[in-house]
């Protein structure tokens, strides 16, 4: 179903005088120049329009943007750090609307050491929130490759996952209070640091990961952990897909909660890392899978290289592992990781892809994996596959690849992805496991949810949103 806004009222001028009122005129940008890059996902896949690009400078000018919003049957849509890879960030095409930039709301207000709790705004970025948590001896966990891009806000808007939910779980796992903006401009101030509140109904858990459609997050409270003082890093070569989730079980048995990272590698997907990306080399070359295994600890008294070595001897010795480096310096650590962190960019690079965010159960990932291979080999002979999994979440990123100039990308693409998100389906998975949906899975969602939850996903939209002013034609 779709919440169209309102039919907006005001003139463009008008709108433009009114919000610089409220957030000053260089604040309000109107100028092709200025707003391109504010229209357009980092992917160059999805572009839209909007009246203006309006960057507030704290919650109570948010307030008075999304009021003044409101009351003329305005469109807003939210934008943090637009390395969204759904679509969900950019303005629908001849919106009508205001796009609304929280990048002013940057600050880290406060790093509390005791209650291991850290308060920012929704613009900061999160590599500088995690700069600020070190600073004081705090972990905040969150690990992405867009790290230096991607903004706290995007972040639980999106409930972003990453390298190191395998330990730590997912954005909505970390996020203890939020600050939000309501779509007729009134302030909920969730922003509490409490471990334990089972006061009603669970608030901040439903505006995670809606992707802006039903509030704008303004500030943020979030969990922190002891700063890791150790890590262990391995490439491990394994003969198929069966044998790394046998590696996974071992790992878990061996290495227990230092098990940081797991994440897996197809051949094709290394060779092109290492094609496109200079500075990438594969330490060994002539398997088809390698794993990415990841340790860290906080306890001085450990050898976690050891214990690497040790559990990997163990997996060689049952025959699960066919060959493995394990990083013997900080420098080689930082070249493996290096090859997991230029996936996004080789890919980009290579060719059209269709990249998928399938989420199957753990067990399951070898079935998905055969399966779609095989259709996709079946349906386009001049197909490649790449595959990158986050494997201890049971999160594969599926690329199914052509060449740059391929005729009629958008219907090719709708094929491919109703394929892979089938297979995925018909596993009991997900065919969106942590990017969300934005404007690119929208009708996945509806032909996958079931009529009882688009019903309630609806009343929810209602409920918060009546007049659908909150980044219409996202999601739903
Ligand atoms: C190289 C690369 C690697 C990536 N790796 C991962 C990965 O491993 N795991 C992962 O989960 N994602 C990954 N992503 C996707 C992306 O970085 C995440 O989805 C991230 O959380 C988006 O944050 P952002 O600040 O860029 O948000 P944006 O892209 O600006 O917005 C994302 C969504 O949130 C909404 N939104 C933004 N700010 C607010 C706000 N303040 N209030 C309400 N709604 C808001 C937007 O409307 C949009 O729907 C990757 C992206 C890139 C480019």
């Amino acid at each position: 179903m779709n919440h169209p806004a309102a039919v907006p009222t005001a003139s463009r001028e008008n709108v433009l005088e009114g919000l610089a009122d409220i957030v000053g005129a260089r604040h309000v940008l109107s100028d092709p120049n200025d707003t391109e890059p504010f229209y357009e996902d980092w992917l160059h896949r999805t572009k839209g329009d909007a009246l203006c690009v309006c960057q507030p400078a704290d919650t109570a000018e948010v307030a008075a943007v999304v009021a003044f919003c409101a009351a003329r049957g305005l469109p807003v849509f939210p934008q943090a750090g637009n390395t969204s890879s759904c679509g969900g960030s950019v303005p629908l095409p001849a919106s009508g609307g205001v796009l609304l930039s929280v990048r002013r709301l940057n600050r880290v207000e406060r790093v509390d050491p005791q209650n291991n709790a850290i308060i920012a705004g929704a613009g900061c970025v999160l590599a500088d929130l995690k700069a600020a948590a070190a600073a004081e001896g705090r972990l905040f966990p969150l690990t992405l490759s867009s790290e230096g891009s991607c903004q706290i806000g995007g972040n639980v808007s999106t409930n972003a996952g990453g390298t190191a939910v395998l330990r730590y779980g997912t954005m909505r796992d970390l996020v203890l209070g939020l600050e939000v903006v309501l779509a007729d401009g009134r302030i909920w101030d969730g922003l509490r640091t409490l471990r334990k509140d089972n006061t009603g109904y669970d608030m901040k858990a439903l505006f995670v990961g809606s992707e802006g459609t039903l509030g704008i997050v303004t500030r943020v409270a979030l969990k922190l952990f002891p700063l890791p003082t150790l890590q262990a890093t391995a490439l491990v070569a394994v003969a198929s897909a069966d044998d790394a989730a046998a590696l996974l079980r071992h790992c878990h048995g061996e290495l227990g909660s230092s098990l940081d990272a797991f994440e897996l590698l197809s051949a094709s997907q290394l060779d092109i890392v290492c094609r496109h990306v200079p500075g990438n080399r594969n330490p060994l070359p002539g398997h088809p899978w390698y794993v990415l295994v990841d340790l860290q600890s906080a306890e001085r008294s450990q050898d976690l290289t050891a214990r690497l070595e040790a559990a990997i001897a163990g997996a060689l010795e049952d025959g699960i592992v066919a060959d493995a480096v394990v990083a013997q310096s900080g420098a080689q650590i930082e070249d493996i990781w290096r090859l997991r962190h230029s996936v996004s960019e080789s890919n980009r690079r290579h060719g059209l892809n269709f990249t998928h965010d399938v989420g199957v159960p753990i067990a399951q990932i070898p079935e998905f994996l055969h399966r779609a291979d095989a259709a996709v080999a079946e349906a386009f002979a001049q197909a490649e596959v790449f595959c990158v999994s986050h494997m201890g979440d049971g999160n594969v990123h599926y690329t199914v690849t052509f060449a740059h100039d391929t005729a009629e990308p958008a219907a090719l693409g709708a094929r491919v992805t109703g394929m892979v998100h089938d297979i995925a389906m018909s596993l009991g998975g997900t065919f969106g496991a942590e990017h969300g949906v934005g404007q690119r899975y929208r009708a996945s969602l509806r032909r996958y949810k079931s009529p009882v939850e688009l019903d309630l996903f609806r009343s929810m939209k209602s409920a918060l949103d009546p007049n659908g002013i909150l980044n219409p034609g996202k999601v739903l």
